[in-house]
C-alpha cells in the first residue's frame, strides 16, 4: 500500500471531524432533530456567503446550483452575457443554451481574467441584458475573475450577476451582500471539505424577487419551494442527511479557525506554490490573476504532463490535476483548497521535483521546496 495524498481541486481531503460527523446514526429528515441540524447549517453558511439572506442547500453536485440559478431567474429568450474563460465558463454557456436563453458570449483566453471593460462594452451593446454569468475562480485555468469590479457595473438596477463561486467560497472573501452579487453558488467537495453531493446557492433580494416573475420550467431545483421549506427546517425532497451532519462539522472547523485565517491560509499556500513552480523554472498558467484555490503551470516543452501525473499517482500516491482540452498534457494543476496546509504544498512540490528527476527533466532537487518554505514560514510564530 502506498499512502495517498489527494491534492486535487475537488474532491478534496476530508477532516476526521467531518468523517466522524457523517458516521452518525441515520435519523429521519422530517423530525425536530433534523430541523435543528439544518438550521445550524443554514446559519453557518451565511458568513461564508457574506449574506443575511437564505442560502439554499440542494442534494446535487455544484452544477445543480448553477442550473437552479439559471432556471429560476430567466425565461427562455432572455438575453444574458456569459464570461467564458475555461471549462466552467463553458458550463454556464451550455446551461444557458439548454434553457433557451439568448447568450452573448465573452470569450476569454484560458489563463487570463476577463477585462472589466469587455463586460462593460457587452452591456452597453446589449442594453436588454438580464444577467451576467461568471466564475469567481475558474478552476480549469486557475484564474480569478474580477467579480467585485463587475458587480459594481451590474448592481443598482443593472442585470443580475450570477457567480459560480465553487472554488472561491471558503477560499477567499466573497461578501455577496457587500459587493452586490445576486447569485452565489458553491458545492461541497471543494473548500467546504466534504464529499461531493451538496450544492449551495445564495440569492440577493432582487434575485429572489425575479424568481417570482420568471418562467423557465423547474421542479427539483425550484428555489422558492425550497426556501419556504428550509426556513421551517425541512427540504422539499429527501436531503443528504449525512452530508448535512458533515457540513455542520466543517462549518464549525472553519469558524474555529476563523474565516480570515482560512482565507489567509489559502492565499499563503497559493503564493508558496507559485513561488515553488516559478523557482523550478516553470511557466504559470495564470501569472497575472492566479486563483488562491489551485496553481496551474506548463510542463517543460516536449514533456507529457499526463504521464507525469500518472507517475505521481501510481508511484508516489500523489493526485494532482490535469490540464483540460487544449491544455491537456501541457499543464498540471496543484490544488491548495479546503483541508490542506503548508505541508500539503511541500508534499506536492517535493513529489513534482522527484517526478521531474525520474523523467530526466531539468530540475534541482529542493529548489522549489525551498522557495515554498520561505513563504510558508510566515505562518510560524
Ligand atoms: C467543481 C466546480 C464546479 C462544480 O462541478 P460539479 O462537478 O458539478 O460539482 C463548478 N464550477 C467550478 C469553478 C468548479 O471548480
Amino acid at each position: 500500500m502506498i499512502k495517498q495524498y489527494l491534492l486535487s481541486p475537488g474532491p478534496t481531503p476530508i477532516p476526521n471531524e467531518v468523517q466522524l460527523a457523517m458516521a452518525r446514526t441515520m435519523i429521519h429528515h422530517r423530525t425536530p432533530e433534523f430541523a435543528a441540524v439544518l438550521e445550524e447549517a443554514r446559519q453557518g453558511l451565511k458568513p461564508l456567503f457574506g449574506t443575511a439572506n437564505d442560502v439554499i442547500i440542494f442534494a446535487s453536485s455544484g452544477t445543480g446550483a448553477m442550473e437552479a440559478g439559471v432556471a429560476n431567474l430567466f425565461s427562455p429568450g432572455d438575453k444574458v452575457v456569459v464570461v467564458n474563460g475555461g471549462k466552467f465558463g463553458e458550463r454556464w454557456l451550455r446551461i444557458c443554451r439548454a434553457y433557451g436563453l439568448d447568450v452573448v458570449e465573452i470569450p476569454v483566453e484560458w489563463g487570463t481574467a476577463v477585462e472589466v471593460s469587455a463586460v462593460e462594452r457587452a452591456l452597453q451593446a446589449n442594453l436588454d441584458t438580464k444577467g451576467v454569468l461568471i466564475q469567481a475562480s475558474e478552476t480549469s485555468t486557475t484564474t480569478l475573475h474580477p467579480v467585485r469590479e463587475i458587480a459594481a457595473l451590474t448592481r443598482d438596477g443593472g442585470p443580475l450577476l450570477l457567480v459560480d463561486g465553487v472554488t472561491a467560497v471558503g477560499v477567499l472573501s466573497m461578501p455577496m451582500d457587500e459587493w452586490g452579487i445576486d447569485v452565489l453558488v458553491t458545492g461541497s467537495q471543494k473548500a467546504l471539505m466534504l464529499p461531493p453531493g451538496l450544492a449551495f446557492i445564495g440569492l440577493s433580494d432582487r434575485a429572489w424577487q425575479r424568481t417570482a416573475e420568471t418562467g423557465s420550467p423547474r421542479f427539483y431545483f425550484d428555489l422558492n419551494s425550497e426556501r419556504k421549506g428550509q426556513a421551517k427546517g425541512s427540504t422539499a425532497y429527501t436531503p443528504a442527511v449525512s452530508l448535512v451532519f458533515g457540513l455542520c462539522a466543517a462549518l464549525k472547523l472553519m469558524r474555529e479557525e476563523g474565516l480570515e485565517r482560512v482565507y489567509a491560509r489559502h492565499d499563503r499556500m497559493a503564493r508558496a506554490t507559485r513561488a515553488a513552480v516559478s523557482a523550478m523554472g516553470l511557466k504559470l498558467l495564470s501569472p497575472d490573476n492566479p486563483s488562491p484555490a489551485a496553481t496551474g503551470f506548463y510542463v517543460p516543452d516536449g514533456s507529457d504532463g499526463d504521464a507525469l501525473l500518472d507517475y505521481l499517482r501510481a508511484h508516489m500516491g500523489i493526485t494532482l490535476a490535469e490540464g483540460q482540452d487544449h491544455l491537456s498534457g501541457k499543464v498540471i494543476r496543484i490544488a491548495h483548497v479546503g483541508h490542506m496546509g503548508a505541508f500539503d504544498v511541500i508534499v506536492a512540490v517535493s513529489a513534482l521535483e522527484m517526478a521531474f528527476r525520474k523523467f530526466d527533466l531539468p530540475v534541482t532537487l529542493g529548489k522549489g521546496v525551498a522557495a515554498a518554505q520561505d513563504i510558508l514560514m510566515e505562518a510560524l510564530d
